[in-house]
C-alpha cells in the first residue's frame, strides 16, 4: 500500500488509525520509521536522530529537567483471515487494527505532543524504538541504550504501553529457578530396586500450591507478587523409574526485595522439600516506582490517572520485554489511554 506522509496536525485518534495503516510488524518497521523521521524532521523546535529504525527527537531549551517519553513502533504479526490491517472505524467509534492499543496510540500520543507542546516545562525525549514485540537481544530500546546512552538521559521515562489511564509505576523482578529431585533408574518392573524422582517432586508442587502471593505496598502503590511452576520435566521411558526431575519455578516479586533476597526467598521457601539441586536459570531484578522523584511527583498531580503498580517486568538492555525504563538511572512509569486488555 502506498503511504502518504504521516499528518501531525490529525488529532491523535485519526493519526493512530494512519499509523496503524503502516504495517510494522517486528522486523519491518523501516516505512514506519522513515514517516516518523520525515515528520518529525519538520519540526523546528526538535533535534532528531536515528539509530537503524529507532528515531529520537528532543527538544534542547536548557530546562532543568528531562523528560523521555518512548514508544515502540513495531506489532506483533498482522492477521490475514479477516485482515486487521488497514485500520477500520466502527459503528460504535472503536478503532480496529493491528496494534491500535498495543502501541500506536500511544505512539499517537507522543507524536501530537512533539507536533504541539513547542515550549515544555521541561526539557523532552521522544523515543521510538522496534523490534519490542520480540526477543530481548533484539529490541531498539537495548541497541540505542547501548550505542547512544546520552540520547536516553532524562529525569523521568513514561513508555506510553497500554495502561487503561492508569500510571503504572516501576517494575516486578522476574527469578527463574530450576528444582531439580534425583533418584535411582529401575525398570519399573522391580521398582523396588530403583527410587523415583518425579516422586521426590512431590513436595514441592505441595509447597507452591500452598503458597500465598504477598502483596507489599511500595511507595504507595501495592504489588502483587506470584510464585509458580511453570514447567515439570522428568521421564526416561513408560517402563523406567525415573532417576530426575525438574521444576522450572517463575518468582514475580515487588521491587521491596533486592535480587540477592528474592533468590534468598525462593531457596528458604523450598529449603524443607528435599530439593537435590537449585539453579538460577535466569533473573531480571526489579525497579522501584520512584514517584517520589520531582517530575513524577509533578506528572501524577498534573494527571488526573490512579497510580497502580506495573505487572510488568522491565524492557531495559538485556532484559524482558514489555515494561521498564530507557534510562535505568530514571524513575519510569506506563502511562497511555488505551485499554491494557485489549492488548
Ligand atoms: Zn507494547
Amino acid at each position: 500500500m502506498p503511504h502518504t506522509p504521516l499528518d501531525l496536525t490529525l488529532d491523535a485518534a485519526e493519526l493512530t488509525a494512519r499509523l496503524v495503516d503502516f504495517p510494522s510488524p517486528s522486523g519491518s518497521e523501516k516505512d514506519l520509521a522513515d514517516a516518523i523521521e520525515t515528520a518529525l524532521r519538520g519540526l523546528s523546535h526538535l533535534t532528531v536522530d536515528r539509530y537503524g529504525n529507532n528515531v529520537v527527537a528532543r527538544t534542547d531549551l536548557g530546562r532543568a529537567e528531562r523528560v523521555v517519553l518512548a514508544g515502540h513502533i513495531d506489532t506483533v504479526p498482522i492477521a490475514d483471515n479477516p485482515p486487521n490491517v488497514p485500520s477500520r472505524l466502527d459503528e460504535d467509534g472503536v478503532l480496529w487494527g493491528c496494534g491500535t492499543c498495543d502501541m500506536k496510540s500511544g505512539v499517537a500520543v507522543q507524536l501530537r505532543i512533539a507536533q504541539t507542546v513547542t515550549e515544555p516545562n521541561r526539557d523532552l525525549t521522544f523515543v521510538f524504538y522496534d523490534n519490542e514485540e520480540v526477543a530481548a537481544h533484539l529490541n531498539g530500546l537495548g541497541h540505542v541504550a547501548e550505542a547512544h546512552p546520552d540520547w536516553l538521559a532524562g529525569d523521568f521515562a513514561v513508555l506510553l504501553e497500554p495502561t487503561d489511564g492508569q500510571v503504572e509505576g516501576g517494575c516486578q523482578g522476574t527469578l527463574r529457578v530450576l528444582l531439580k529431585t534425583k533418584g535411582v533408574r529401575a525398570h519399573s518392573a522391580r521398582a523396588w530396586m530403583g527410587a523415583n524422582a518425579i516422586h521426590a517432586a512431590g513436595p514441592i508442587l505441595a509447597k507452591l500450591a500452598a503458597y500465598e502471593p504477598r502483596k507489599p505496598v511500595v511507595e504507595g502503590l501495592e504489588f502483587h507478587e506470584g510464585l509458580n511452576a511453570v514447567r515439570i520435566e522428568g521421564g526416561v521411558a513408560t517402563n523406567v523409574i525415573p532417576d530426575e526431575c525438574t521444576v522450572t519455578v517463575n518468582f514475580r516479586y515487588a521491587p521491596d526485595r533486592t535480587e540477592e533476597e528474592a533468590v534468598a526467598f525462593v531457596r528458604d521457601y523450598f529449603a524443607d522439600c528435599g530439593v537435590d539441586e537449585f539453579i538460577v536459570d535466569d533473573h531480571t531484578g526489579p525497579a522501584r516506582p520512584g514517584l517520589t522523584h520531582p517530575a513524577a511527583a509533578a506528572f501524577m498531580a498534573a494527571s488526573a490517572a490512579r497510580p497502580a503498580p506495573s505487572s510488568a517486568g522491565r524492557t531495559c538492555p538485556a532484559s524482558a520485554r514489555s515494561g521498564c525504563p530507557p534510562s535505568t538511572s530514571a524513575p519510569v512509569t506506563r502511562c497511555s489511554p488505551t485499554r491494557s486488555t485489549s492488548a
